[in-house]
């Protein structure tokens, strides 16, 4: 018999719960888009909803604001500075960790999945 083990070095899963929509004809103001981000740690699978929204300046998009729903702890993501694989993020893991966290590999797999952002 065989027993498989997830590894903590898993990259994370993640799925739109509400897909997010840049302002266009349909939604003039955008949608703000929910996504839930497991990550696989050794204690076992972790899953938590983020809110998605667009950083702007001026007209444009230069990052992206996560918000925890359970916790309300806030992230950013910079992906235009050094490009998605040198993205960075505002926690802990990205900080310190000097890594792309969980954040960054979830949004940047979520938003290829929706058409005409990245
Ligand atoms: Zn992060």
């Amino acid at each position: 018999m065989t027993t498989a083990t997830l590894s903590p070095n898993t990259a994370p899963a993640a799925r739109w719960i509400h897909e997010l929509a840049l302002p266009c004809a349909k939604y003039p103001q955008g949608m703000q888009g929910i996504l839930s981000i497991t990550s696989f740690t050794r204690r076992g699978p972790v899953t938590a909803a983020y809110t998605v929204d667009p950083i702007r300046d001026g007209g444009r998009i230069v990052g992206w604001h996560l918000e925890n729903l359970d916790n309300g702890q806030t992230y950013d993501i910079d992906h235009v500075s050094w490009g998605w694989s040198g993205a960075e993020c505002t926690c802990g893991s990205c900080v310190f960790g000097h890594r792309a966290c969980k954040h960054v590999l979830a949004t940047r797999a979520a938003l290829e999945t929706t058409g005409g952002i990245l």
